[in-house]
């Protein structure tokens, strides 16, 4: 009598916990966060410029920023933004995206990141 042995279970393989959330830099203060976090500004494939895209479908180049009003000011009018879009902003659309800044909290995460009224340059080293 041939004992059939009883089939051992397949392993299944495990799948693997993806909590990889997708995070996003904003362009200009290069913090991190998953996308709710961080607006999406956009350079339309269909050409019709730089807007804000809230849902983050749009198709076209993206950038990031925070919700830091003060990032949305250095990237308007600094510059980096039409850069990370490899565009220029025509004036409407600067406009846009100023009221939209105007729109943010003031500094919602001044306690743990830069402070507040202090000068800072990038790359800038405390000194105690
Ligand atoms: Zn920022």
């Amino acid at each position: 009598m041939t004992k059939s042995r009883p089939q051992p279970t397949p392993a299944k393989p495990q799948p693997r916990p993806q909590r990889r959330l997708p995070q996003r830099t904003c362009v200009i203060c290069r913090r991190t966060d998953s996308k709710r976090t961080l607006h999406r500004i956009v350079r339309t494939a269909s050409g019709e410029g730089v807007q804000i895209d809230p849902k983050g479908k749009l198709p076209g180049r993206g950038a990031y920023l925070c919700d830091n009003a003060n990032c949305w000011q250095r990237a308007i009018e600094g510059g980096a933004l039409a850069k990370a879009l490899k565009t220029t902003l025509t004036p409407d659309e600067r406009q846009a995206l100023r009221l939209f800044a105007t729109s943010l909290p003031p500094s919602p995460h001044s306690s743990d990141d830069l402070p507040d009224d202090s000068p800072v340059d990038d790359g800038a080293v405390m000194i105690a």
